[in-house]
């Protein structure tokens, strides 16, 4: 087992990771930038250093910075939670040569998930069902115009680097295509310098639902079952939710089965997830997380497993602690994304946080790193903390939810709690009745 660990990362997930680090008897080393000299992942570690002004490329993405606070401390693994260095699989393998363990997969694994026509390939080839398209990239438009019309419009020319959503377009007819291919490449240039795209079916009203797996390395993995993430603006997920409303328990199997063999099969080892949109009783491959996700606890909260544990208890050649026989599902949970944000505008709101309380109680999880009198800086994401709440099923853990964002008190700044608030007294959420469109068209009805 590891000594010591560093957390490369800040905010909620850094105190997750360190959290589960204590809990281990593992030593911990905070990383932060001047800016979160204050930041209470900061407070509770055994050690920090500071790497760089408050811009993410100067500290955060650091990578020397980083590898020499680990050489500094003699940190023997470093744990990259999620954005940042998350997926970059030069890091991984940066820190595969000084001999620093990485607590997540091989380099191999993110560079291949991380482009997305390779990951469509692998997922395919290892038998996960996608989403209909071309067979790669997509150069010329009488082959865009080929393969549209194989699989009917409307269609999607997605970015290869894509991430954040963009780099996307839609084509509702051939007269379309060929802006939106034009468009989509000079999009996919400009924010990730490769400008190959490809073309899938766009689906009108899917779900979005993720499949948790863990992998040992060796050949062992297992799946967590699903999340169901379709409430989003933007392509962000504002709240999401295990078990889907929408799937029973031998849809989940039959999916859930089908990853943990896919995983099984590629050699992959720690945490990941494996993103479908759902449509008509049908799962459609959009791309693969090799990362924890800021969602996992919902995971955790319906099996009762610390997905960080068994994060290091990967990395560091110990297994996996459980088989898929272990797994138990009990009850249902939903996470609501505290924000820094005005609740109808979404803009940031950093500041100074006059008050902070959180709610409590049976089924209660709240993650978070600010605290009364902490002031986020404006140079990060504007998540603040996450609500978490489990009930034995998904009516009582809607009461719970709803009593638990009564209680919750952020004063000095804008937070999107009045958005869940509302969320959670309207019918079609209590339903469990949405698709990926529904929020953003609650939103324009509301204004
Ligand atoms: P990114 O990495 O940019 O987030 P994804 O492939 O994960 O891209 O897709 C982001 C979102 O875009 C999905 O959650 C979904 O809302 C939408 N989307 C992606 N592919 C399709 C598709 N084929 N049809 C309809 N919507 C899609």
């Amino acid at each position: 087992m590891f000594q010591k660990i560093l957390i490369a990362n800040r905010g909620e997930i850094a105190l997750r990771v360190l959290r589960a680090a204590k809990e281990l008897g593992i030593q911990t080393v905070a990383v932060h930038s001047t800016a979160d000299a204050d930041a209470m992942h900061v407070r509770l570690a055994d050690e920090s250093v500071c790497i760089g002004p408050p811009p993410a490329r100067d500290s955060y993405l650091n990578i020397h910075q980083i590898v020499a606070a680990c050489e500094i401390t003699g940190a023997d693994a470093i744990h990259p939670g999620y954005g940042f260095l998350s997926e970059n699989a030069k890091f991984a393998d940066i820190l595969a040569a000084h001999n620093i363990t990485f607590i997540g997969p091989s380099g191999d694994h993110i560079r291949i998930m991380g482009d997305k026509i390779e990951a469509k390939r692998t997922a395919k080839r290892l038998g996960i069902p996608v989403v209909p398209g071309s067979e790669g990239a997509i150069t010329d438009e009488v082959e865009a115009k080929r393969v549209a019309a194989e699989i009917g419009y409307p269609v999607l020319i997605k970015a290869s680097a894509g991430g954040g959503g963009r780099g996307m377009k839609v084509a509702r007819t051939e007269a379309d295509l060929s802006e939106a291919l034009s468009t989509a490449r000079a999009e996919a240039g400009a924010a990730f310098g490769d400008d190959a795209v490809y073309l899938e079916k766009y689906l009108e009203k899917p779900r979005h639902i993720e499949v948790q797996v863990m992998g040992d390395g060796r050949g062992k993995a297992i799946h967590l079952g699903e999340r169901d993430c379709s409430l989003q603006r933007r392509h962000q997920k504002v709240w999401e939710e295990a078990n889907s409303p929408a799937l029973n328990a031998e849809q989940r199997n039959r999916i859930g089965m089908i990853c943990a063999n896919a995983i099984a099969d590629l050699g992959y080892s720690g945490a990941g997830t494996i993103e479908f949109l759902y449509e008509n009783g049908e799962f459609y491959f959009i791309e693969m997380n090799t990362r924890l996700q800021v969602e996992h606890p919902v995971t955790e909260a319906i099996t009762g497993l610390d997905l960080v544990h068994e994060q290091i208890r990967v990395a560091s050649g110990g297994g996996l602690s459980l088989t898929q026989d272990e797994v138990r599902f009990s009850g249902h949970a939903i996470e609501c994304r505290i924000n820094a944000e005005d609740a109808r505008t979404f803009v940031p709101s950093p500041g100074l946080i006059t008050h902070f309380h959180t709610p409590g109680g049976l089924g209660i999880r709240v993650d978070s790193g600010v605290y009364s009198g902490y002031r986020i800086p404006p140079y990060y994401d504007s998540l603040i903390g996450k609500l978490i709440v489990h009930g034995r099923n998904r009516v009582e853990c809607m009461m719970r939810l709803r009593r638990a964002l009564d209680e919750f008190v952020v004063d000095g700044i804008n937070t999107t709690l009045p958005l869940f608030r509302d969320l959670v007294g309207n019918p079609d959420i209590a339903n469990g009745d949405y698709d990926i469109h529904w929020l953003e068209k609650h939103l324009a009805a509301e204004h």
